[in-house]
């Protein structure tokens, strides 16, 4: 047991309905000061087989209760998430360091409603039956089995319960591992589903480093979907271990998406957007870390982008008012500080911070943004608050440095012309694309990445596509 800002969390697995203490713990600690926050029980194989054990016993029962039952459990988790915002939100902001305003009136609200999204789609899922040659072909979603989900740590239970909600509402059992940097949230969505009345076994979460318990989780056998949202390399790992089993794989990963800001486009709208990508201390996969600017209007969008962003406010994540909080780790500050080191020593220009905060100490990086970048800023995933600003003259060539990466998750345009918005739109690689906005999200949309920025999309009944194995059953008319 633990005791975060007034909230007991339990440091445990949660297996089977029960939780389940282990002599191995690992220490996890606050990046707002680095202090220890909680001993967490550290799982490897012998725990990954007893959630997955737990998870397939419970899985018969879960698939046969009807979809109005299952719809009416995911409501009264989102109710218990409602009761619970200010717990989950100080527990997260402590475990993460992300902004507790946003925990209070975004996230948390989001993780509620992911229940209730998920819920209600449940309830109208389906096809219309069509005939061939006088037989009728009827498609069910069938519930596919163990779910194994494995979450980073930037949006700890939003990113999760967008993966259990969905996995719930399809009638799969779950196993969860959160990142180990951040697993705090999750345990308390544990004790948040058991008061729901969700049964034993459905909703399980092992605890611990990646290798040690999501290495034997993803490559178990009776695991039948793997849902997984972090880092490239580590969905190449994921991947091996699945291939043996064939297990089916939904990835959602890393990016380095354009902001491109055309000539025409409002300036004062363009400079807010680009902005905004320091966000969550720019701990965001979505992030538009590259700012490509029309040569005419560089200057003057750089002038009073350098004005907006030097008055954001960094300091303690606690603090209402506070803009940018810190890294989430020292071992993720020191890999933010690696790329800015080298981007310097590579001759990029520095626009704006171009290291930590040394007012602050401890894990805060100032708002970074290069001109000029050398290959490595303007190319690889930072996820931290660091953006590279280049130019361009032409629509092409706009175009063609957007496309210029091995990611396409998404992409942000800021232009005052419709026709250019279609044109451009209709040749960027992204999953997501923004034309004068960024981070609107609707539940009934696709979401995923292209490229090495992930595989498979989820989202309203992409979500059911993916956690259901989907049937097709003809019937021959029947005598009459
Ligand atoms: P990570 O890949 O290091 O870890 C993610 C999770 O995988 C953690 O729970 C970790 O313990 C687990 N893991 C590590 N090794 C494993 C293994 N061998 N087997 C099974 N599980 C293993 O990623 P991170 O640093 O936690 O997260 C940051 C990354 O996530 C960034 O690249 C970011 O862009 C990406 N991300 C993507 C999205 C999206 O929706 N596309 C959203 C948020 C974050």
């Amino acid at each position: 047991m633990a005791t975060i800002a007034g909230v007991t969390v339990d440091t445990g697995h949660w297996i089977g309905g029960e939780r389940v203490p282990s002599a191995e713990t690992f220490t996890d600690v606050s990046p707002i000061d680095e202090r220890p926050l909680a001993e967490i029980a550290s799982g490897g194989a012998r725990e990954a087989e007893a959630a997955v054990d737990a998870a397939r016993k419970a899985f018969p029962a879960w698939a046969r209760t009807s979809r109005e039952e299952r719809a009416r459990l995911l409501h009264a988790i989102a109710d218990g998430v409602e009761k619970r915002i200010e717990d989950l939100a100080q527990v997260e902001t402590h475990d993460n360091g992300a902004l507790i305003r946003s925990h209070r009136r975004g996230v948390m609200p989001r993780v509620a409603h992911n229940f209730r999204f998920f819920a209600d789609w449940l309830l109208n899922l389906g096809h219309e039956d069509f005939e061939t040659r006088g037989h009728t072909n009827h498609v069910s979603w069938d519930p596919a089995g163990v779910s194994a989900l494995i979450t980073p740590w930037n949006a700890p239970l939003m990113l999760a319960t967008w993966k259990i909600a969905p996995a719930l509402a399809a009638g799969n059992t779950v196993v969860l591992k959160p990142a180990e940097w951040t697993p705090l949230t999750a345990s308390l969505l544990a004790d948040i589903t058991a008061e729901a009345g969700l049964p034993a076994g459905v909703f399980n979460v092992v605890q611990g480093y990646g290798a040690q318990v999501g290495g034997p989780l993803t490559a178990h056998p009776d695991v039948r979907r793997i849902s997984f949202t972090g880092s490239v390399p580590t969905a190449r790992t994921i991947a091996a271990a699945a291939g043996p089993n064939l297990t089916p794989l939904s990835l959602e990963l890393g990016g380095k998406s354009p902001l491109i800001v055309f000539a025409d486009a409002d300036l004062d709208l363009a400079v807010d957007l680009a902005v905004e990508q320091y966000d969550n201390a720019g701990q965001v996969c979505l992030a538009a870390t590259r700012l490509l600017v029309e040569s005419s209007v560089a200057d003057e969008f750089t002038a009073r982008f350098v004005e907006k962003a030097s008055r954001l406010k960094q300091g303690d994540p606690r603090d209402e008012t506070t803009d940018i909080g810190p890294q989430v780790h020292r071992r993720h500050f020191e890999r933010v500080d690696g790329f800015v080191q080298r981007a310097k020593a590579d001759g990029a220009t520095t626009l704006l911070g171009g290291g930590p905060n040394d007012d602050l100490g401890g894990l805060f990086y100032r708002p970074t943004l290069f001109g000029t970048p050398g290959t490595e800023i303007a190319s690889e995933e930072v996820f931290g608050p660091v953006l590279t600003l280049q130019t361009f003259d032409t629509e092409e060539q706009a175009v063609a440095m957007a496309n210029e990466t091995r990611f396409g998750l998404a992409a942000t345009l800021a232009t005052g012309s419709p026709e250019r918005a279609e044109r451009v739109t209709s040749r960027l690689v992204a999953g997501t694309v923004w034309v004068n906005c960024f981070f609107v999200r609707d539940l009934r949309a696709p979401f995923g990445g292209s490229r090495q920025s992930g595989v498979g999309r989820e989202g309203g009944d992409w979500s059911f596509d993916f956690y259901c194995d989907l049937k097709n059953t003809v019937t021959a008319p029947w005598e009459k």
